[in-house]
């Protein structure tokens, strides 16, 4: 599962005392000879070789990634999947790419800045820069509007026009000062923030972005660069203390006037492409094989840290190890003439460590229709227990599954009579600051108006750390889970009507 890096500040919701309505409908007992079929023991074999050491954590673009989708896609051949990736292939590739600062400096009267300590700029943005020469000018909180122009009597042409931040300043708003800047000719902005020190704590955090798509719109396309800088460097461009200029400084005020030079400013990255791929197996339906219901997980983790392996067994081995079993499973019923009715696709998607890239990329290049795809059930953390059932180790909660369509919980609880688990739903709760709904690869679905089930285990003291090992699984709770995800999706694969889409909650 994704690590959740800005933490809402919300107090922690009580549980929801959930009540279980009791909706009678019958399980799907024909599917038992099948899903007995998935075992603790085959469970455990897979893992430990998709948690291995030499899959080297899996890390999306890594060499241990590539050697993960090979195994994958081996097991879906050997269970006798078709390819589900179109034209005939097990991949769906997609490229990512990554960019790396490699120099940035400004330079003023004889004085050289320092990224991420004097300034920074948002790297994906940025484009390359060489500036030399080049004269700044002043122009207040760049506002431009019907009544006030603060370039009122400026001459941007050619120059860097330097802003004052404006108190809690809204990104629309700094989209509009920044195309104001442009549309008066200034080769770029330089914003003068308060906030330096906090930039510097971000590190080297700045001077790398995360992984992204080619097509993913830049915001800054109408102006080179928008840097950020210390109220120092101000005072060193336009030579007088730069809070002698924000003083009074008002809005609809006229723009003390002032202007400076830089000597230089260079702004160099790298640009890398990284390729990567969803691996996707179909078992065609029979009546009804033009909808398609989804069985998920993630078969990335996140790679090598400081020389340790970490090695995601739970995250997300285990769901990873559960698709591969379904499909087999599943096979071994279409092989005794109980194939499902809808078409099944198991896929294992990449990326999601690093943002959900993978099941992002497939709902935006979809093989198979939108609007024929009946429901995502995506399983991301299913093999360890959590402090809260360490006395009782018999649940797994269910997320999301009450958020689209009404008639999924009672098709998943009627499945779970054959099991027998605790499910756990107190994460549907809207207010928990987990907000575990929005962080893993079936929330890319039920985007898309897609009922979903998240099935998890809770986090745990080894979550994204060294110690995530396949030693730690408890295999029994792993086939029972697994287990549960089979009935249910038999049921949504054979059921007479399709899921109605009848709800929408956050
Ligand atoms: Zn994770």
């Amino acid at each position: 599962m994704k690590k959740l890096v800005f933490m809402a500040c919300l107090m922690a919701g009580g549980t929801v005392a959930c009540a279980q309505v009791a909706t009678k409908r019958s399980a799907p007992r024909a599917a038992a000879p099948y899903a007995k079929t998935i075992k603790a023991a085959d469970l455990k074999k897979h893992l430990y070789i998709i948690a291995a050491d030499d899959m080297e954590g899996r890390e999306t673009g890594k060499p241990g990634q590539y050697k993960a989708a090979q195994y994958i896609t081996e097991q879906f051949k050997r269970a006798g999947l078709q390819p589900g990736a179109g034209n005939g292939e097990w991949e769906q590739p997609f490229s990512l790419y990554q960019d790396t600062l490699v120099n940035a400096t400004i330079t003023a009267a004889g004085k050289t800045f320092e990224f991420g300590k004097d300034f920074y700029t948002g790297l994906r943005d940025a484009k390359n820069l060489e500036l030399q020469q080049t004269g700044v000018v002043f122009a207040g909180y760049g506002n431009v509007s019907e009544t006030f122009n603060s370039y009122e009597g400026i001459d941007a042409t050619d120059k860097v026009v330097v802003l004052a931040e404006t108190p809690r300043q809204g990104a629309g708003e700094q989209k509009d000062k920044l195309r104001a800047a442009a549309a008066k000719g200034a080769r770029t902005v330089f914003i003068v923030s308060s906030n330096m020190p906090g930039i510097t704590r971000a590190g080297s955090r700045l001077r790398r972005t995360g992984l992204y798509f080619g097509d993913m719109a830049t915001t800054m396309e109408f102006i080179p660069n928008v840097y950020f800088i210390s109220p120092d460097v101000a005072s060193a461009i336009f030579g007088k203390p730069y809070a002698s200029l924000a003083e009074g400084l008002k809005p609809d005020n006229p723009v003390p006037s002032a202007t400076g030079q830089i000597t230089g400013l260079t702004c160099r990255k790298d640009v890398v492409e990284i390729k990567s791929s969803n691996v996707l197996g179909i078992l065609p339906g029979t009546d009804k094989k033009d909808e398609y219901v989804f069985v998920t997980a993630h078969y990335d983790h996140i790679g090598i840290i400081n020389g340790e392996v970490y090695n995601g067994a739970d995250d997300d081995g285990s769901g990873t190890v559960a698709v591969i079993a379904m499909a087999e499973a599943f096979m071994k019923a279409k092989k005794a003439g109980k194939g499902p009715r809808r078409s099944i696709v198991f896929m294992t998607v990449s990326g999601e460590e690093k943002g959900l890239l993978g099941s992002r990329y497939y709902t935006d290049h979809p093989v198979y229709p939108l609007a024929n795809t009946v429901a995502d059930l995506n399983i991301d953390m299913i093999g360890r227990i959590d402090a809260d059932h360490a006395k009782d180790s018999n649940y797994v909660y269910i997320i999301g599954d009450n958020k689209l369509s009404s008639e999924l919980r009672p098709v998943s609880e009627a499945a779970n009579t054959l099991v027998g688990l605790k499910l756990d739903y107190r994460y549907n709760d809207p207010n928990d600051p987990n907000r575990f709904y929005y962080r893993s690869d079936h929330y890319m679905f039920a985007q898309h108006k897609i009922p979903i089930i998240f099935y998890f285990n809770g986090v745990h003291p080894d979550y994204h750390g060294p110690h995530d090992t396949p030693d730690k699984i408890s295999y029994p709770m792993l086939e029972k889970r697994a287990r549960l995800v089979f009935y249910t999706t038999w049921e949504v694969a054979n059921r007479e009507g399709r899921l109605k889409v009848d709800r929408n909650e956050k």
